[in-house]
């Protein structure tokens, strides 16, 4: 497939989001999705970024963040929400190829950080909380060195997941 229009090749990125999501945000100025990049961005155009949210339990815990502020999907263009979908859409392709997950979790919630942005998860039947979300509960104790392992087996796939992302996305 080739890829979305506008994408560009990655550039540094720092954590914003996944740490201290604790106060709601209400304005542009406020927003750590507006002043920081929330992630380890792996592919950007000048609309959207996709980045690593670095979590330990979900190695290839996508999000795929809108850059204006907005808090809700129709707040966008008809033109705008395909692009938008389109992009989680891609993301959810390059996590099946990469990864063969069991299911894979969208989720877009922004509650806390009122800009737009969607979570990709790749799930696994023995990862931390399988079947709950990964916001839920986490199974019971005997599945914690499973969870480690599927983890750590995950993780090993990152650098073809970033490449495979570029591929697909950038321009
Ligand atoms: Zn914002």
């Amino acid at each position: 497939m080739s890829g979305l229009p506008g994408a560009a090749a990655p550039s540094g990125g720092k954590d914003g989001e996944s740490q201290g999501e604790t106060v709601p945000l209400r304005a542009p100025a406020d927003c750590t999705l507006c002043s920081s990049d929330g992630g380890e961005v792996v592919v950007r155009s000048a609309r959207w970024r996709v980045i690593l949210a670095g979590d330990a339990d979900y190695p290839p815990f996508t999000r795929v963040i809108w850059r204006a502020h907005m808090a809700e999907m129709s707040d966008l263009s008809d033109a705008e929400r395909r692009e938008l979908f389109d992009v989680v859409l891609a993301v959810e392709r390059v996590q099946r190829d990469v990864f063969a997950p069991d299911k894979i979790n969208w989720a877009a919630f922004g509650n806390m950080v009122p800009h737009l942005h969607w979570h990709v998860i790749p799930r696994w039947r023995d990862d931390r909380h399988f079947p709950e979300s990964v916001w839920g509960k986490p199974a019971d104790a005997e599945r914690d060195a499973a969870a480690r392992a599927r983890a750590q087996a995950v993780a090993a796939l990152l650098p073809r997941y970033r490449q495979a992302l570029a591929e697909r996305l950038a321009g």
